[in-house]
């Protein structure tokens, strides 16, 4: 089953573009296979119309080919409602194309009362009810430790999800540095508000996913009718989270699109909530009227947790993975583990690997021996795409346009301190680093080199983002 999908995919991933692919593609999951019938996992019913609508036709020629004639798929649709009982819809699609009469909508069963007020904005086809929230379990508020670093966003989320709409945290926008705990605590309040009002629908995306969708939509050939399905589906959400909106950076058209959507959703009393590498103010390359919306409500800031904190945040996860650490290790780890929480959770993960690995126990000289070579290994594994990596994270530029030719302001900085740091913390020539970022020559590099220089000794700001950014290689 699994080799069968992996040929599947590879003939599809060369028929659609890669956007697409990754979009609507990888998170299908095969579930099934007998008697010719391939059930495919597919997250919503919302993903399970737009791969009919759009790519029967190579999903058609893909199973036929792989499958052989007698092919046949099923889309086995992961409800909202109920994880363990997916909703299994006999749909083959080969033959679908060829009916005159497809096969009527899909029959839900549920245990729940359906929804049924008329809403002016729903797809024909698509419930409202049936809409998957893409929230993960383990991002609840239980699981989430509040410390003063967290305490404005975790309050204001408690309320939000009590209210959502209703408060004057609306929109919500919680921005911090990576690794604090912003998409933990924005899913936290998505989970928290569907206990409260399981009959509202809430939906989590990211800012990226959110933008491909978009993408994809624009690319379709219908295209008017495919944004206005875009449009549509986003409107019907009660509780709309965007992390990391910073992906829209220099996106205009998925900017304008989020601010009709942002509209509707505020003047009809839903709920968003967003987050952010950065505070509203200093978005690049966004929209003034979008970042004035930002600014309506709250925005909470995240920190660093305090020592207190991280212990509390390190006893949490052990206790979590069902490992007892004793306190001079969990002092030890939250003392010496201070980039961020997401760090300190990645040491404690290869802590409790190695311990049971090697079968030994977790005692204090296992971890200074690890955290040793934890920062030792940091040091020594730079390489020029670590580097383009970190920068891009760290600025909130997608490595995509990294590697483009655009010259927008925030993609150019990103350049320009990659070569900067390529310099400093490898070897390689100044031809290998030009050529490793984005294809630029020899002089270009020298001259990237200079206004980074130039820049840290004028610019307090930047010199205090390089800064930032420079921690990660030391
Ligand atoms: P961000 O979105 O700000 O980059 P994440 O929410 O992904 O950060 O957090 C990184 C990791 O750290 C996640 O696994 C998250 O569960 C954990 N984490 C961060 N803050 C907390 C907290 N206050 N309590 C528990 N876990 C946390
Ligand atoms: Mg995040």
């Amino acid at each position: 089953m699994l080799e069968l999908w992996d040929a599947c995919l590879a003939m599809i991933r060369e028929n659609v573009q890669p956007q697409a692919y990754s979009t609507w593609f990888e998170p299908i999951k095969p579930v099934d296979y007998r008697n010719n019938l391939l059930t495919i996992q597919v997250p919503s019913e919302f993903f399970y119309e737009y791969l009919e609508t759009h790519y029967i036709k190579v999903m058609k020629a893909t199973i036929r080919k792989v499958l052989g004639p007698e092919g046949k798929l099923e889309y086995s649709i992961m409800m909202d409602n109920d994880v363990n009982r997916p909703l299994v819809v006999k749909q083959p699609s080969v033959d679908r194309t060829n009916t005159k009469n497809p096969p009527k909508q899909i029959q839900i069963d549920f245990d729940k009362p359906q929804n049924t007020m008329p809403n002016p904005f729903v797809l024909p086809g698509i419930k409202k009810i049936n809409i998957e929230s893409n929230l993960n379990e383990n991002y609840c508020m239980e699981n989430f430790v509040v410390g003063e670093c967290n305490r404005v966003a975790y309050e204001a989320g408690l309320a939000i999800a009590k209210n959502p709409g209703r408060t004057s945290f609306n929109p919500m926008f919680v921005f911090s540095p990576t690794g604090m705990g912003k998409t933990h605590v924005c899913q936290a309040i998505g989970l928290e508000t569907k206990k409260f009002h399981p009959e509202l629908t809430v939906l989590y995306v990211n800012a990226e996913q959110f933008l491909m969708q978009f993408q994809a939509a624009c690319r379709n050939n219908s295209s008017k009718s495919s944004r206005d399905d875009f449009v549509h589906f986003y409107q019907m959400i009660d509780v709309l989270i965007i992390d990391d909106i910073q992906y829209l950076s220099g996106k205009p058209k998925t900017q304008d699109t989020l601010f009709h959507i942002f509209n509707h959703l505020q003047q009809t009393g839903k709920q968003l909530i967003f987050t952010c590498d950065k505070p509203p103010a200093e978005l690049k390359d966004m929209e003034q009227r979008l970042i004035s919306r930002f600014k309506w409500g709250l925005s909470a800031e995240m920190t660093l947790p305090d020592v207190e904190t991280r212990r509390n945040i390190l006893k949490r996860k052990a206790y979590n993975e069902g490992v007892d650490l004793s306190d001079e290790v969990v002092n030890y780890i939250a003392e010496h583990i201070k980039t961020n929480v997401r760090e300190m959770e990645g040491f404690l993960i290869s802590l409790i690997a190695q311990s049971s690995l090697n079968r030994k126990s977790i005692t204090i000289n296992l971890v200074k021996q690890m955290v040793e070579r934890f920062v030792n290994n940091s040091n020594h594994e730079i390489t020029i795409s670590y580097i383009i990596s970190t920068v891009c994270e760290e600025m909130g530029t997608s490595q995509a346009d990294f590697f483009t030719s655009t010259r927008k302001r925030n993609v150019v900085q990103a350049r320009q301190l990659s070569m900067y740091f390529a310099k400093k913390y490898t070897k390689a020539s100044l031809n290998i680093i030009g050529e490793q970022c984005g294809g630029k020559d020899h002089a270009t590099v020298i001259h990237s080199l200079k206004t980074v220089a130039n820049l840290l000794d004028t610019d307090k700001q930047f010199r205090a983002v390089a800064d930032t950014i420079e921690q990660n290689f030391k």
